[in-house]
Parts: structure tokens; sequence; C-alpha cells
């Protein structure tokens, strides 16, 4: 694993989209607990049994299950490029697993990157936002439209509002967010990880943002572009 780098943000911060663009352009390996979650619901297996009352409600799933089933993902990723994790951790606790996970292989973080956005703009982002049930693709019906309404444009999949982006659960989701959020970020910024972005504006506006912030950290060069593995 070459850079490892945490996305935090509140839901609609745009921590998904600008996963997939680091992915794209930089070959990172993007984990998103979310899609990790909706994928194991739409497969009907044990675990998304487990998760879907969670997911669907807009409330967090506990951390202990989390904490399991995320670093058993990030074991498999052990030769990807670099890693860039969206959606966990949410929770102090979560982010003391993670922690545990690293060094336990003599590893650490980077950084961790918090997307910030006024709740206005977050608002409109969620409930605009639509998802391909198929492939998980993401659309907002304004910013990011398909070729054909209602249809992915990657699998000819169907466009649909995800339960928990309905307006009740935003709000719920929000206010959830909110109470884990500040000691998480404090829990980076006394390890000194923590790095403030603006996320409102276009997808790559904040992509461009991220781009200086890993410029001036030294990432690129050293993390990502000279290949190393550790
Ligand atoms: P997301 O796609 O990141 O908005 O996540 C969708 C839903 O999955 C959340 O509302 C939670 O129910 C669940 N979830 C995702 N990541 C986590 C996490 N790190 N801890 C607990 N629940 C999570």
């Amino acid at each position: 694993m070459g850079l490892r780098l945490v996305l935090l943000g509140p839901p609609g911060a745009g921590k998904g989209t600008l996963a997939g663009i680091l992915e794209k352009e930089l070959g990172l390996s993007h984990v998103s607990t979310g899609a990790f979650f909706r994928n194991e619901i739409r497969r009907r297996t044990r675990l998304g049994k487990a998760v879907n009352r969670y997911v669907s409600s807009g409330r967090l799933v506990p951390d202990e299950l989390v904490v399991r089933v995320m670093t058993r993902q990030l074991a498999r990723r052990r030769k990807a490029k670099g890693l860039v994790l969206d959606g966990f951790p949410r929770t102090v606790g979560q982010a003391k697993g993670l922690d545990a996970f690293l060094i336990a292989r003599g590893l650490g973080l980077d950084g961790a990157v918090y997307l910030d956005c006024p709740t206005s703009l977050l608002v409109s982002r969620l409930s605009g936002r639509r998802v391909c049930n198929r492939c998980g693709s993401n659309y907002h019906i304004r910013t990011m439209r398909p070729r054909v309404a209602g249809i992915c444009d990657a699998c000819g999949g169907a466009l649909i509002l995800r339960k928990d982006d309905q307006v009740k659960t935003i709000a719920k989701r929000l206010v959830i967010d909110r109470a884990k959020a500040r000691p998480l970020l404090e829990f980076y910024q006394q390890r000194h990880l923590l790095y403030r972005l603006n996320g409102s504006g276009g997808v790559a506006q904040v992509f461009q943002r991220v781009r200086r912030l890993m410029q001036r950290e030294g990432w690129l060069h050293d993390r990502i572009e000279d290949g190393r593995r550790d």
C-alpha cells in the first residue's frame, strides 16, 4: 500500500465522487463503506441482511461490525498503489480500529482530508442524487445528468433515489453525522493528520484543491509516482 488517505465529511460532501476521481486519475484504490454495504444488501448476503436496517434508515452500523468487515477489505488490497477510504472511519471507535489494523502492519495514515460544505449544499446534493440500482454509479438530476433520463450511462441500469436520500432521512443522517464528526476530527487533529478543504463547487474544482494539497505535502511524488510499495 502506498499513499493512505481517509476522506471525512458529512453525507453529500462529495467523498465518493472525489474518491472515484482519485482512483481514475491517480490509480488509488477507492474503498467505500456505503457502496460495500449497499452491494451486500443488493446481493441479500448475511451481512447485507444484518446492515440493511441501519443503512436504509440512515443510522450507523455498529463500530465492531464495521471495523471487522472493513479491515478485511483493506487486507485484500495489500498490493494497491494507494488507498482512499471513503466513509470509514466515521467514529472515533472506528478510527482506533483502523489505527490498530495499520499499526499491526507497521503502517500509518498519510492524512485525513475533511471536505467542508454548507448544509444547504449537502441537502441539495443528496436530494438530487440518483444511483444506478445495478452498478451503483452516481448521478445528479441537475449537475451530473445521464445521457438518457433515468438510465445509467455505464451499464443501462435504472437510476433510483436511495432510500436514505429521502428528505426526512437526510436530516437524520446530518444530525447523526454532526454528533460523531467533532470527536473524530479532534482525533485526527491531535495526530497532526487533519487537512480541511473546501468541498463546495464542481467536481473538477474540488479535485484541483486536493491535487494542490497532495503536491504541497509531497504525496504525489513520494507516495504515489515513484510506485513505492510498503
Ligand atoms: P454512505 O454511502 O457513505 O452515505 O453510507 C450509507 C450508509 O451506510 C450510512 O448511512 C450508514 O448506514 C452506513 N455506513 C457507511 N459507512 C459507515 C461507517 N463507517 N460506520 C457505520 N455505518 C456506515
